[in-house]
């Protein structure tokens, strides 16, 4: 067998572990990467890039079709139709350029990798089958960036036309009437793309709000967005299996009344799972959280050398999670002193409106025994809302009532997901209401809502 030694082996090329390969060989650590699928991941492959590219197109097909017959602006079109295969191809080619670039960064860097599966042998090396050839990789740290996997559910398991969102982002045709289980991140705006499609949509959650990890505060105009485009939402409900003849799936109600829903494509989107079956992690009997890899605050697991990253570490399940701390474990492994401890990781949901939440809630502050002042700014105050022609939502601010630390932001509406650099900015720069008060946001943009909403949370508003 052919034998490769390194200092650092990343398992899994996704955005924590190709992060975690760059930055480790920017500071001369001999690392070696091993990826059985594709470079970049869920990420780039079948997850934020490739939904956030049909949520685009989504949005723009549904911005014609609304022209037809004339809209407010003046803008008229005859008619609108869709050439799904272009755009499926048109979201490949984003992912083939970004997969491409990450690709060359690696080599660039001088990272070696390696094309392949990998099986641990034991804390110091895993076995990778090259071209038919098994390898041995050895290494002073290895580093476990497997990522997740979607959810089954035993009475509605993939295959036929139960997808995951792996086959609902590439679809060669689109279903006339799409089921989602789910009404979370994937649920939502998946469904609201397919809405946006044209296609019918009903969607089946077993708890009694969309989106249950944000406030309903927050998700209200979420609700009212999706009521507005014609989405059915079954609420406090479950699924029990395919109906007889297969082409429904059959729902109870929190009463426990049973109905079928006619659907010919069913998305189940239930959340997602670390990946630790399959390779050989057991052997390593890691301490676990749950099925996630439990790391301390500087991504160590329980065995010395051996560190875990991303979405093997359960929750959050986000990208820029995952890249930050492979970008941790890298400057670790070169020496340096560093810890996990952010003061906020963004969360941000790509419906319409969209949502961001960074830091505490008034809920959560509550929660945390905080003394808390809190301040909403809507954007129907807002001019740059208002020629966006969208001025649902808003912005609020969650700041200590003693010395004003701002310790969370949260905002609905039209293209937030771009104020959370400023959100996390303020937070992690440690801000006070007076800081985002005072200074001067451009006009008009939408982010003049985080400087109002913090003049309000300080009692002297300006355009409410
Ligand atoms: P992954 O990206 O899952 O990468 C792990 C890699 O390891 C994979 O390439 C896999 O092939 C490889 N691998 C696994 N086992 C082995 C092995 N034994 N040998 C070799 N290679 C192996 N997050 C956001 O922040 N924003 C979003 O907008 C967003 N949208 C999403 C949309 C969808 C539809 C989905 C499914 C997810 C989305 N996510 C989003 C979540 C995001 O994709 C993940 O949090 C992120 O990819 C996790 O990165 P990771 O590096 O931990 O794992
Ligand atoms: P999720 O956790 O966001 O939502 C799953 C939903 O399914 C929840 O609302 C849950 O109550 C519901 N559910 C669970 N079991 C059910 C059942 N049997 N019947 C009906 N409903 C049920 O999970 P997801 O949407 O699959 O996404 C997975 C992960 O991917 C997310 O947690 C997130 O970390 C990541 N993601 C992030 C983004 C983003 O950042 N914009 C987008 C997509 C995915």
């Amino acid at each position: 067998m052919q034998e490769l030694s390194t200092t650092l082996l990343v398992v899994g090329g996704g955005p924590g572990g190709y992060v975690a390969a760059i930055r480790a060989a920017q500071l001369g650590i001999a690392t070696t990467l091993v990826e059985g699928e594709a470079l970049g991941g869920t990420c780039l492959n079948v997850g934020c890039i490739p939904s956030k590219a049909l949520i685009h197109a989504a949005e723009e097909f549904e911005k014609v079709t609304h022209c037809i017959g004339g809209s407010a602006l003046g803008i008229r079109v005859e008619s609108s139709r869709l050439d799904l295969a272009q755009t499926v191809r048109w979201k490949d080619g984003i992912v083939k350029r970004l997969t491409g670039g990450v690709a060359a960064l690696l080599k660039r860097s001088g990272v070696n990798v390696v094309k392949g599966w990998a099986r641990i042998v034991d804390g110091k090396s895993v076995e990778v089958v090259v071209g038919g050839e098994p390898v041995r990789i050895g290494c002073e740290h290895l580093l476990l960036a497997a990522g997740s996997e979607p959810l089954s559910l035993p009475t509605l398991p993939f295959g036929g036309s139960v997808i995951d969102a792996a086959e609902a982002l590439s679809p060669e045709a689109l279903p006339e009437r799409l089921l989602v289980v789910g009404a979370g991140y994937i649920g939502l705006e998946l469904g609201t793309a397919y809405r946006k499609f044209g296609c019918e949509v009903s969607v089946v959650e077993a708890a009694p709000q969309v989106l249950p990890s944000y406030d309903e505060e927050l998700t209200r105009p979420v609700v009212a967005a999706l009521q507005r485009m014609g989405v059915h939402l079954h609420l406090g409900c479950s699924v029990q299996g395919p109906s007889a003849n297969g082409h429904a799936v059959r729902v109870r109600d929190a009463h426990g009344e049973e109905s079928e829903h006619e659907a010919d494509r069913v998305l189940v989107a239930v959340g997602r799972r670390p990946r630790t079956e399959g390779w050989g992690l057991e052997t390593l009997r890691l301490d676990m959280d749950g099925r996630a890899v439990r790391v301390d605050d500087q991504c160590s697991t329980s065995m010395r050398n051996v560190w875990a990253i991303g979405d093997l570490t359960g929750e959050p399940m986000l990208a820029h999670r995952a890249m930050a701390q492979g970008e941790l474990v890298a400057e670790i492994i070169a020496g340096q002193r560093r810890r996990f401890l952010p003061a906020a990781i963004p969360a941000v949901c790509f419906t319409d409106p969209e949502l961001v939440v960074v830091g505490m809630t008034p809920a959560s502050a509550a929660q945390a025994g905080l003394d808390c002042v809190d301040a909403v700014f809507p954007f129907s105050a807002n001019g740059r809302a208002m020629t966006l022609e969208s001025s649902v939502g808003f912005v609020r601010v969650v700041a200590r009532r003693d010395d004003h630390l701002i310790v969370g932001w949260q905002a609905v509406g039209r293209s937030v997901s771009e104020l959370s650099a400023a959100f996390s900015h303020s937070i992690e720069m440690g801000a006070r209401l007076e800081d985002a008060a005072g200074t001067i946001h451009a006009h008009p943009t939408l982010g003049e809502a985080l400087q109002e909403a913090a003049l309000r949370a300080l009692g002297r508003p300006l355009h409410v």
